[in-house]
């Protein structure tokens, strides 16, 4: 029995931009934690320019927690330095509010739950597709190929904006489906994978030395949250996706 192609595509940063989402719900999840303290309601440049670290959305809650301190690490450091000890730069921030990941992760997606019941048309305008991606997508399905989503996003949240924007992946894995590069290799005993479109190379890289997912093609988005040097000296198996390319058909990617 041959298996059925499937191309997997990564959320945020790659199918919708929702920046200014990830900003309103991270700073409310903050101010629910931190009493008596003020962040701004417009998106900050800072906060910007630390997505492309991000891994997790607990991560968004703790930086919103970095902005307002008057003379924390942030400030001191400046977003390039801070940025270059991220790891580091999470883990005593967590150890300095006293918080846990889980903690900020169900603060999060509290906050996310009220914004969606409250004002589900509000919550879903803080996103949009980026440009092309929902044409793009309808033409896989032209081209025999389908698709699915992997995201660190919560399923529920996933799932409400995909039916905002008329998007039908075959199959959905939120993080709740667990480790991106164990996702894969379950999907991998089911599906022929065509390749993994993805906007955070570091996730790309764990993907590419994982046995059993030799061989599998996986693509940096060129239009998502992408850091300042990432697009420079990838490895053998990653290759950089333009939106041209992206618009063109599957057998003539990179
Ligand atoms: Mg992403």
């Amino acid at each position: 029995m041959s298996l059925q192609p499937l191309l997997v595509f990564d959320f945020d940063g790659v199918i919708l931009d929702g920046m200014d989402e990830y900003w309103s719900s991270s700073r409310k999840a903050c101010l629910s934690l931190l009493q008596g303290v003020l962040l701004p309601e417009q998106t900050p440049s800072r906060f910007r320019q630390l997505r492309p670290w991000v891994h997790h959305g607990w991560e968004m809650v703790l930086i919103a927690a970095f902005l307002q301190e008057s003379d924390g690490p942030l400030q001191r450091l400046g977003v390039d330095a801070f940025a270059a000890d991220y790891d580091q730069q999470l883990r005593a921030g967590l150890d300095r509010f006293g918080w846990k990941p889980s903690l900020l992760q169900d603060s999060l997606e509290r906050v996310r739950r009220q914004a969606v019941s409250g004002d589900r048309a509000g919550w879903v305008a803080l996103h949009r597709p980026f440009k092309g991606v929902q044409e793009r997508l309808a033409g896989l399905e032209e081209e025999g190929v389908a698709w699915s989503v992997l995201t660190t996003k919560g399923r529920d949240f996933t799932d409400e904006l995909l039916d905002a924007f008329q998007l039908r992946p075959v199959r959905l894995d939120g993080r709740e489906s667990g480790p991106k590069p164990e996702v894969l290799l379950r999907l991998r005993r089911e599906w022929a994978l065509k390749g993994f479109v993805e906007d955070r190379r570091a996730t790309l890289e764990v993907v590419l030395e994982t046995p059993g997912l030799e061989g599998l093609k996986c693509f940096l988005a060129d239009w998502g949250y992408l850091r300042p040097a990432d697009r420079e000296g990838l490895p053998e198996g990653l290759d950089l996706l333009s939106t041209s390319k992206f618009a063109a058909p599957l057998a003539i990617w990179p």
